[in-house]
């Protein structure tokens, strides 16, 4: 029997890669720009960090981790968001003393057991983002403002496609005003109890917020009705919140307000947000994040409030590229272009295998993809092929023009060619290299 991936679980073909890679570049362009550092954590850590972190009666630590013990029969889980590992991170190295703020990021794998479906995965990256910092609304503002960057960076020159993706934000109160609105949730919920699918039932006693989140049809016609947060924050999370949205309105930043929004980790505090997509169908939050300012003292460091965010980065890709049942916004082609080698080289004639050999490795010293085949086969039948591989460029070493020190570039898209002068191999590379790159 042949053996499968587990479901779930996808390979990136080179194609994939090329478009991930492209938005990953994208956003580390951006994050720099606001002095974010790059930061690996591991993929597997203790149990109980996510178990203490996330919160134990949630639905990602009670149904969706990959938890197992070890050969030393610890309890590992492989990681299923990154603000959990990074804060472990900040406690073990002590990088408190650090000047503030603490800006990370980190890109890879995170991993649920959730039913695969479009935008489900069971291994699905992320673009974490966190930022760690005295409460300040500028700064948070700042930090959502850069979610939309990233999201919006690989349309900047389609302006009026832009609107794809709308933020929702709400505030979840803090530990002093929260719990009221707990109650008042659990006291109406209990009351429409019978009409709560299955999940939500079990939910009530431990997770009564996660209700507000559930996707069946009954249960959001009674969450409709239910009391909202806003009416319950106390002062300091109002004023935050209110500073929070002027400095939104200030900037024309649009945003909608969903006094139901929730998150699925028990770490959030006050500030909550989403990004949404079209064209994405039920799984259309392509960002999600918020605050967590408790979240490291409880894991056992200091006091030291944060925000943060994680993109999900193949939904991204589907909003912006598409997939099979929608059409993108931008053209993958152009970048699966990148794939495509700059120039083919044809070498008509033995003699010129060894300095097909030279040359091609000029030539990927100018950054250039080369292919050479080595193949002694016709001028016709070598075209064939760079043009099977999609070549941009065939360079062709024939005995006739290499006697008068020239070869021959053919523009493979445009079928033009013109033979280019050269003293020796460097040489030749170099005004190659000055050639295809202007033209392309
Ligand atoms: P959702 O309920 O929409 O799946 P979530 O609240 O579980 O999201 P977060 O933990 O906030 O998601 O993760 C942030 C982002 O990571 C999501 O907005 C989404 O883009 C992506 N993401 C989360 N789970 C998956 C998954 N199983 N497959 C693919 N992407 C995911
Ligand atoms: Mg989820």
């Amino acid at each position: 029997m042949k053996i499968q991936a587990i479901r779930g679980f996808k390979d990136w073909l080179p194609e994939d890669f090329v478009k991930y890679e492209y938005l990953i570049e994208l956003a580390k362009g951006i994050l720099k720009t606001y002095n974010y550092k790059e930061i690996k954590i591991p993929i597997l850590e203790k149990t109980e960090l996510f178990v203490r972190s996330i919160g134990e009666f949630t639905d990602i630590v009670q149904k969706e981790t990959y938890t197992f013990q070890d050969r030393n029969k610890d309890f590992l889980t492989l990681r299923p968001e990154a603000t959990a590992g990074i804060c472990r991170m900040i406690i073990e190295k002590g990088l408190f003393v650090n000047p503030k703020p603490l800006k990370f990021f980190t890109v890879g794998p995170m991993f649920r057991h959730e039913r695969p479906q479009k935008g489900r995965l069971r291994e699905f990256f992320q673009i974490d983002v966190e930022l760690f910092t005295e409460l300040n609304p500028f700064l948070e503002a700042e930090i959502i403002f850069l979610a939309l960057e990233i999201l919006k960076a690989p349309l900047s020159f389609k302006n009026s496609n832009s609107e794809i993706y709308t933020l929702e934000l709400n505030s979840l109160g803090c530990p002093k005003c929260r719990p009221k609105y707990k109650e008042e949730l659990l006291k109406f919920l209990e009351k429409n109890k019978e009409n709560l699918c299955e999940t939500c039932k079990s939910r009530l006693k431990r997770n009564p917020l996660r209700i507000l989140d559930c996707k069946i049809e009954t249960c959001k016609k009674i969450v409709a009705k239910s009391p909202i947060i806003t009416e319950y924050l106390c002062e300091d999370c109002k004023n935050h919140f209110k500073n929070l949205k002027e400095i939104f309105d200030f900037m024309k930043i649009k945003y909608i307000e969903n006094p139901r929004l929730v998150r699925g980790l028990d770490y959030y505090v006050r500030t909550i947000f989403e990004i949404k997509a079209k064209g994405l169908g039920a799984q259309d939050t392509v960002a999600a994040g918020g605050r967590y300012d408790y979240l490291l003292e409880e894991l056992g460091g200091q006091h030291l409030p944060a925000i943060g965010f994680a993109i999900g980065l193949e939904r991204w890709a589907i909003s912006i590229f598409g997939d099979e049942e929608n059409k993108g916004i931008l053209d993958l082609d152009n970048i699966l272009d990148r794939l495509n080698p700059d120039i083919f080289i044809v070498l008509l004639g033995k003699k010129f295998l060894i300095k097909g050999f030279q040359l091609a490795a000029h030539l990927r010293k100018e950054d250039l993809r080369c292919e050479v085949t080595y193949e002694e086969k016709s001028l016709k039948s070598q075209l064939k092929n760079a043009d099977k591989l999609s070549a941009k460029y065939s360079l062709i070493l024939g005995e006739e023009e290499w006697e008068k020190g020239s070869v021959i570039l053919k523009n493979m898209r445009k079928g033009v060619q013109e033979n280019i002068d050269f003293k020796n191999l460097e040489d030749l590379a170099k005004k190659i290299s000055k050639k295809v790159k202007n033209e392309t």
